[in-house]
């Protein structure tokens, strides 16, 4: 399969804080379907519990929203909140939304239904599935 990226990986993912994370631990919070196990891949890009965010969270997050990436957990947050962003920014060509920025869930769901989203969201991913 060919990616056509929309726009490009960050140039200093070596910096990414979950370099090697899922070598060194064995476990991959990033893509799971378990809420609560997601839940740590968040806290862990975010610095919840080390108070150490992610260095290029931004950036991370720019290249999902960018790509319309709809599994996992990237720049600090999971599917239902990149929806959420998309949602009220939508993309416009292929650069990123000025207005694109790391919120949690609570943050950017505010004012959305999320039981439509999280329908839409479920719908996109099994036609890219
Ligand atoms: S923000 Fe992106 S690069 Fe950084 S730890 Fe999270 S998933 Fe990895």
């Amino acid at each position: 399969m060919v990616l056509r990226l929309r726009y490009p990986a960050p140039d200093d993912w070596q910096d990414a804080k979950c370099q090697d994370y899922v070598n060194n631990t064995g476990d991959d919070p990033f893509f799971s379907d378990d809420p609560e196990v997601s839940q740590r891949a968040v806290d862990f890009c975010n610095g919840t519990k080390d108070g150490n965010i992610c260095p290029i969270r931004h950036e991370c997050l720019l290249f999902a929203l960018t790509n319309n990436e709809k599994f996992g957990v990237w720049g600090g947050t999971n599917e239902i909140t990149r929806k959420a962003i998309r949602k009220r920014y939508p993309l416009k060509g292929r650069e990123p939304r000025p207005e694109w920025r790391h919120q949690t869930e609570q943050e950017a769901l505010k004012g959305l239904n999320r039981d439509e989203l999280q329908k839409e969201l479920e719908k996109e991913q099994a036609e890219s599935a």
